[in-house]
């Protein structure tokens, strides 16, 4: 459903602009001529459209039509070269996008993530590559115990112009020009990106085909909407998948996350497994440690227990915490143990380093922040 920007040109396909332009009487080349300019170029406004004439961009103007880019409204630097913004959408509401640049891509296979404490450039200078985790609804509503944007509640769906239209925004404050320096992005922003399945699968067919980010590039991370998972199994462009798995058995991930009471572990790792990889592909989980709730020995032995046999990695990631939230992180010595005893096992795993906290910009902590 794209009604609450529907005079925006972000979020539409090709194809659509095309009718839009045949509609208005023009011919269907400049169909792609916008496509090009609002995905490629990632102009702002209409004026900057140097491929049509005056008089067109004039008549777009009066037929209501715009770009349709978030505002940023607040920008925050990290130290560690993080930069979190916040975005303004249409009708006012704010959502968070967050720049890394040298982050972390949601790979970590190689091992040069964890524990890799290069200096990461200041903004506008150049990287090597750069991930940007994006936002898919206003708040959230799934009511993991631990996250600080389910504080928030779900507000609303983004469009699928608003999931791009963070990306051009920040490529484009970021001065990144086409042809495409390594970009990631990583669907892991506020929101559950599987409960706005539709406009979350058209903004990727929009980034791939229009702003030119390959699919193998991307990750979305779902904290675990079973039916979703068999329905993106069957997309044939898709990002990789990340599942937020975040306990060792059900009585204790009920707890920290009570969707787990509709769809358990046996559901969630049967659709794990039942999920067609790609060559070379494989699965992430993510497992947020909370300090002596989840992050025993015994947790890191469960956990292998669950996981063995599949083509899959799990990425630790130690809690950020907040006055906010009854958990405390563990300490460094603990995420060690924990990740030990499953690289023992012979479970791949990987200790995500924290970016952007001293802004409120890493995982778990996007609640619109704004001190
Ligand atoms: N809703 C999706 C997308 C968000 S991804 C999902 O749940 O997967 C955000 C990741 O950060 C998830 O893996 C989540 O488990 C993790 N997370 C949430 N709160 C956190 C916190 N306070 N500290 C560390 N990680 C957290």
């Amino acid at each position: 459903m794209e009604t609450l920007q529907a005079n925006s040109l972000l979020g539409l396909t090709s194809q659509e602009l095309t009718t839009l332009v045949v509609d208005s009487g023009q011919p269907a080349y400049r169909g792609q001529q916008l496509f090009e300019a609002v995905y490629r170029q990632r102009v702002e406004t209409l004026e900057e459209i140097s491929t049509l004439s005056n008089e067109y961009r004039a008549r777009l103007g009066e037929l209501g039509w715009r770009v349709g880019l978030p505002k940023i409204s607040r920008k925050f630097l990290s130290s560690d070269g993080t930069v979190r913004y916040l975005m303004g959408l249409a009708d006012g509401e704010t959502v968070e996008t967050v720049w890394m640049p040298e982050g972390d891509d949601g790979e970590t296979g190689d091992g040069s993530e964890a524990g890799d404490e290069e200096e990461a450039p200041a903004t506008g200078a150049p990287f090597r590559r750069a991930t940007i985790c994006v936002s898919s609804q206003v708040g959230c509503a799934v009511n993991c115990r631990f996250c600080f944007t389910a504080l928030l509640g779900v507000k609303r769906n983004l469009t699928s112009g608003e999931i791009v239209g963070q990306i051009a925004a920040v490529l484009r404050d970021q001065g990144v020009q086409p042809p495409m320096q390594r970009v990631n992005i990583v669907f892991m922003g506020m929101g559950e990106p599987f409960l706005n399945y539709d406009n979350f699968i058209k903004s990727v067919q929009l980034l791939v085909e229009g702003v030119g980010i390959p699919e193998a590039r991307m990750t979305v991370s779902t904290a675990g909407i079973v039916p979703r998972i068999h329905d993106f199994g069957r997309e044939t462009v898709r990002p990789k998948l990340a599942i937020s798995l975040n306990a060792s058995n059900d009585g204790l991930r009920s707890e920290v996350m009570p969707l787990n009471r509709k769809w358990n572990l046996k559901d969630l790792l049967g659709a794990a497994r039942a999920f067609p990889l790609r060559a070379r592909e494989k699965l992430t989980f993510e497992y947020v440690l909370l300090d002596a709730v989840n992050d025993a020995p015994e947790h890191a032995r469960e956990l292998a227990e669950l996981v063995r046999g599949m083509r899959a990695k799990i990425n630790l990631i130690a809690l950020n915490s907040g006055a906010e939230l009854s958990y405390r992180t563990p300490s460094q010595e603990r995420v060690a143990e924990f990740k030990r005893i499953l690289v023992a096992a012979g479970i791949p795993a990987f200790v995500r380093r924290p970016r952007g906290r001293d802004i409120f910009a890493a995982c778990g902590q996007l609640k619109r922040t704004v001190a």
